[in-house]
């Protein structure tokens, strides 16, 4: 369409004329909103030009428009996102996703509308798998975290959500590093869990829970240690109890 704005107005309603019919039932919505937004506009003899409201000073800027989408589609109102120097920077991006519940869980790709032959878990088949199943209520993640507990000489409730393990880690007496170890080793169950699933899921023989609970403790072991030069890379000590070391 040429011309300025006013010369598509006739009294209180819009002559437009599109370039081709409005095709299906979201675009007549579309343009049924369209129609509602213009009913409110009103015009003044002032020359034409591009407005921009998203800020006091009227110009567009990139910096704007980024700030408006975090503002709209990041979730707000979460704990802070914390980064524990003790784990890989693929180990903190995945705990930052496991926080958002944002890893491609059964239930999370239905409800993303994605098609799948089951949405059940696929180590024990029984039930629907979400993130709180395969980590935590499962009978696989069930039985790690009660040896992890044990070989760390701490009590652990029955974790059920992500928010539980935060709470428990950040409620642990000890001082600021051992919170940071038993973090770092609460986190690295996880994604020895996540691994295992995956494995399940494409198929891989060797992915076998006999020896989840060996790689939590040899994992921990290196990653801890080569990020904490203080630390004596004793792995007998470590074996024994991760806590009190
Ligand atoms: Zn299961």
């Amino acid at each position: 369409m040429e011309g300025v704005v006013s010369d598509h107005r006739n009294g209180q309603s819009w002559q437009l004329q599109w370039i081709r019919e409005v095709r299906g039932e979201a675009g007549a919505a579309q343009l049924d909103q369209l129609h509602d937004l213009q009913q409110e506009v009103v015009l003044r003899d002032n020359p034409d030009g591009w407005g921009w409201e998203l800020n006091d000073s009227s110009e567009f800027s990139v910096a704007v428009v980024r700030n408006h989408l975090d503002d709209v589609r990041l979730p707000v109102g979460i704990a802070p996102t914390l980064w524990n120097r003790f784990l890989p920077s693929k180990i903190n991006v995945f705990r930052w996703r496991v926080a958002l519940n944002r890893l491609p869980t059964r239930c999370n790709l239905v409800s993303k509308s994605i098609d799948l032959e089951t949405v059940l878990c696929p180590v024990c088949q029984m039930e629907v798998e979400s993130l709180a199943h395969f980590l935590f209520r499962c009978e696989v993640p069930f039985a790690l975290w009660g040896r992890v507990a044990l070989w760390c000489d701490v009590y652990m409730s029955v974790f059920d959500s992500f928010e539980e393990v935060r709470q428990w880690v950040e409620g642990q007496s000890a001082v600021n590093f051992r919170q940071l170890k038993m973090e770092a080793v609460c986190f690295i169950v996880m994604w020895v869990l996540w691994m295992f699933r995956t494995g399940i899921v494409f198929g891989d023989p060797k992915a076998k829970r006999d020896v989840l609970f060996d790689s939590v403790v040899s994992f921990s072991f290196n990653w801890f240690c080569n990020r904490n030069k203080k630390y004596d890379r004793d792995w007998n000590a470590w074996m024994v109890c991760s806590h009190r070391n």
